[in-house]
């Protein structure tokens, strides 16, 4: 293989060329990682205040993460689920241990754990609540975000998503983020689930006013209804909890978790439900290559097991709390809200700021990487792993560019 050294502009340059231009990305290319850091081909070192979304909650290659990786590739990396293997049964009973559900489904991508997750819904749909053929209905939120695949979009109010895509996934309806009245009056007989993240991060760290999750538990209770929530980004301890329903004492019926799950080494999603709804999937219902391969399952363990003996989650509480108290503290006329729950921050810019991107970038400059949510929310997300000293750091680079013009 080929590996010039080449500069920045240069692989900016070559990516242009040779890459679908489906992202815009900050104009930094990385290299290298370790914890809370990142390094550019330039030499340049950035305090990573997005965590891949979410998906490096661990910090960028955890040793304990490389060292299971290295460990499992040198014996076995895929066996598919044609064959049983030797890491996927402790995955799944370590994952309901630490989570309290009894069942596991494994996939990759978090599109892939939300597409498994509203197949299952319609499953007990027909099956156990009764819904006439193909008439299931599942209820989603505007503002939502669950991946990219055509029935996800489906369901997305967003009309960059959909233009172009369509014809679209039937079934679902849309109702107000954070308006428990909309999803009683939209629930219908063939309704058979409502699917939620519990925070919204690609919508912009939108935190639903207080008691909105209990009462969607309870609606959807007493009109058996199954409560879906998607925890890909707000789950694993990134909203200070193990996951972010947590905060509400909500148990949903259904839950996808993702990205953190392999601390950002390799994709890995699971979908997690009790048995009763789990077993409605037969041999040959649903699968995946690659879902619950050895590699994967391996990696995801040390991930949980980092999760949990690194204290990540009190940590994301305490820091993000320290974080979220400082950010409001930034006397900046551009600031309209500073939001979130532990280190799911969002600071929403007003419009005449310009637009968030500008800030991103300056703050860039400045050796921190964030990135701008919508167009005017910038969203803080650093590792869990994060110290009070490095948020001071972080601090020192935030104030002056909230305070420029
Ligand atoms: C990122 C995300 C997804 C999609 O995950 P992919 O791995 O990108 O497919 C789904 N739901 C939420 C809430 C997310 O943040």
């Amino acid at each position: 293989m080929e590996n010039l050294r080449l500069n920045t502009q240069d692989y900016i340059a070559l990516e242009n060329q040779y890459n679908a231009n489906n992202y815009k990305p900050l104009d930094v290319v990385l290299e290298r990682g370790e914890g809370i850091w990142v390094w550019d081909v330039d030499g340049h070192k950035y305090l990573d205040f997005l965590s891949a979304y979410s998906a490096v909650n661990q910090g960028h290659r955890h040793p304990r993460l490389l060292a299971a990786l290295i460990e499992q590739a040198q014996r076995l990396p895929l066996t598919s689920r044609a064959f049983r293997n030797d890491q996927l049964p402790h995955f799944a009973k370590e994952l309901c241990e630490l989570t309290g559900y009894e069942k596991v489904l494994p996939m990759n991508s978090g599109a892939e754990a939300v597409e498994t997750a509203l197949k299952l819904a319609r499953k007990w749909g027909y099956t156990v609540k009764g819904v006439a053929a193909n008439k299931a209905e599942i209820i989603a939120c505007t503002g939502n975000f669950a991946g990219r695949t055509i029935s996800i979009i489906s369901f997305s109010d967003e009309p960059q998503y959909k233009d172009g895509f369509g014809p679209f996934t039937p079934g679902y309806k849309v109702v107000q983020y954070g308006d428990a009245d909309a999803l009683e009056a939209a629930i219908t007989p063939h309704t058979v689930a409502f699917i939620v993240e519990p925070i919204q991060g690609e919508g912009g760290v939108i935190v639903p006013p207080q008691g909105y999750l209990k009462r969607v538990r309870e609606i959807c209770s007493e009109n058996n209804v199954l409560l879906i929530t998607d925890e890909i980004q707000s789950g694993l301890g990134r909203s200070g909890k193990l996951l972010a329903a947590d905060w509400d004492d909500v148990r949903a019926d259904i839950v996808t978790i993702g990205k953190a799950l392999s601390g950002g080494f390799y994709p890995v999603s699971a979908v997690l439900a009790d048995a009763a709804i789990m077993e409605l999937f037969k041999p040959g219902d649903h699968g995946s290559t690659f879902g619950g391969n050895p590699l994967g399952a391996a990696v995801a363990r040390e991930a949980l097991a980092v999760l949990t003996d690194e204290n990540l989650i009190e940590n994301a509480l305490e820091m993000g709390d320290y974080l979220m108290g400082r950010l409001r503290r930034i006397e900046s006329s551009h600031i309209k809200e500073v939001r979130g729950r532990g280190l799911l921050i969002g600071v929403e810019l007003h419009e005449s700021a310009g637009g968030a991107r500008r800030f991103c970038e300056a703050l860039m400059q400045k050796g921190l990487l964030c990135k701008e949510t919508h167009d005017h929310v910038i969203r803080f997300a650093p590792p869990l792993v994060i110290t009070k000293a490095d948020i001071d750091w972080a601090l020192e680079q935030i104030a002056p560019v909230l305070l420029m013009d």
